[in-house]
């Protein structure tokens, strides 16, 4: 599942204790497994080897360049969601023709810049996208492919915050207006190529069966276009694939892709995935340090230098997050610890109620499951600068993003000569 293990009492990433990194690149820093990240790359691509789908990785789970690029050179596409990432994903060495696009609110200048690129395909998300994405492509001589995002109203029985796939979401097209604009009104898209279907019906989904069902709705919607007479090449199922982070049983690769591959294979489109969390979640963790342990008479903290700027995920989402000291060496017995981070506010709780060995000043945590998510969701918020990224291979290690410092937090700040005394 991961390469973090505890060996004489320690906590080790692969063969390097995750202590001394810290030691060498201070705290708060985001430490990944290169055998965690590649294996379940691979796992994901044994799985489905029948269907021989594009896998592309989801940027916005982990943006790191140089994973990014690690995950590319193993053959991965990326599915990105904005300009930005687009640029990101070019920079790892992605060949755009490996790139899907999806996001609710494409600006005119990212579907430009897109097309002029020649990425695989736009995943669309309404009916005003896809005549804005047919403008700009006439504009520019070229035909853009797409494949319509379709909301099949499936409930995947996940967190609100990081469900999609319901009516009640802002995410894709209802498959009755999907079918009533191709069956009726797609003379007036020229500039575009129907390359198929996409689905993301949500993050952390930990079973198959809303998967298929979503399938199966879209199955229907393929046959009623195939039947008019229009071809339907490609369904993208899109990500979701949950992961461990305390007691969840998610189904694995194999247990999935055994349940989705015979519908796939009936449907006859050829299939793309989109992991995100399932590739990178478990294959990071966040390092930090403990700088005092206060008391009031119902709580114990842990006040550590990482804070929600760091990994919002507790704040954002409730989400749960494994710590554990970084050496069980032991002060002596355990007590029950709020781990909390210094930022001014309240939901500033790393880990709640959590049963540790008794703390003390200076002593590292390591938060898990911190890899999807984490880093890319940091801000500046307090004034403080994004914790360093590391990627450890075997007996080596790598820094694969600096710290920032203070300076780089004003790179961007201009103080007008004309409001200066
Ligand atoms: C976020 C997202 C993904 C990745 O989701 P995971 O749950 O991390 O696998 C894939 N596709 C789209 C369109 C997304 O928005």
């Amino acid at each position: 599942m991961h390469d973090f293990h505890v060996r004489r009492g320690q906590l080790y990433c692969e063969q390097v204790p995750v202590d001394r990194i810290a030691s060498a690149v201070g705290t708060p820093v985001y430490i990944y497994s290169h055998h965690t990240l590649l294996d379940h790359f691979h796992k994901l691509q044994r799985a489905f080897r029948s269907l021989k789908p594009r896998i592309c990785f989801s940027v916005k789970a982990n943006g790191n360049l140089a994973i990014l690029k690690l995950l590319v050179q193993e053959g991965a596409g990326l599915d990105i969601v904005s300009g930005g990432e687009l640029f990101r994903a070019l920079q790892a060495g992605c060949p755009p023709e490996q790139i899907v696009f999806a996001s609710v609110g494409k600006r005119p200048e990212e579907i430009r810049e897109a097309i002029q690129r020649g990425i695989f395909c736009f995943n669309v998300e309404s009916i005003p996208e896809l005549l804005a994405i047919n403008a700009e492509a006439r504009r520019l001589g070229r035909t853009a492919p797409v494949a319509l995002r379709i909301n099949p109203n499936v409930d995947a029985h996940t967190h609100r915050y990081i469900t999609t796939g319901t009516a009640e979401s802002k995410f894709g097209i209802s498959i009755e207006d999907a079918e009533a604009f191709i069956l009726t009104r797609w003379r007036d898209v020229p500039a575009i190529t129907l390359l198929g279907f996409h689905l993301h019906i949500g993050s952390q989904i930990t079973k198959a069966a809303p998967f298929l069902t979503a399938i199966r709705r879209v199955g229907l919607l393929i046959r009623r276009v195939r039947q008019a007479g229009i071809g339907v090449e490609y369904l993208n199922l899109g990500g979701g694939l949950g992961i461990v982070y305390k007691d969840e049983r998610p189904q694995t690769a194999e247990a999935f892709a055994k349940v989705v591959t015979p519908v796939i294979k009936q449907l006859k489109v050829r299939l793309i995935l989109e992991p995100g969390r399932f590739i990178v979640g478990n294959a990071g963790i966040l390092v930090t340090r403990v700088l005092y342990v206060k008391g009031t008479r119902s709580r114990a903290f842990a006040v550590v230098d990482a804070g929600m700027n760091d990994l919002i995920r507790p704040a954002l989402y409730g989400a749960y997050h494994e710590v554990a000291p970084l050496k069980q060496n032991g002060h002596g017995g355990h007590r029950v610890y709020d781990v909390v981070g210094p930022i001014c506010e309240s939901a500033d709780v790393l880990a709640r109620e959590r049963r540790l060995p008794e703390l003390q000043a200076g002593d590292p945590l390591a938060i898990f499951g911190a890899g999807a998510y984490g880093f890319v969701m940091a801000s500046n918020y307090n004034g403080r600068p994004r914790a360093a990224e590391v990627l450890v291979k075997g007996r080596r290690w790598f820094l694969i993003r600096r710290r920032e410092t203070p300076k780089d937090l004003m790179r961007q700040d201009v103080i007008p000569a004309a409001l200066i005394k």
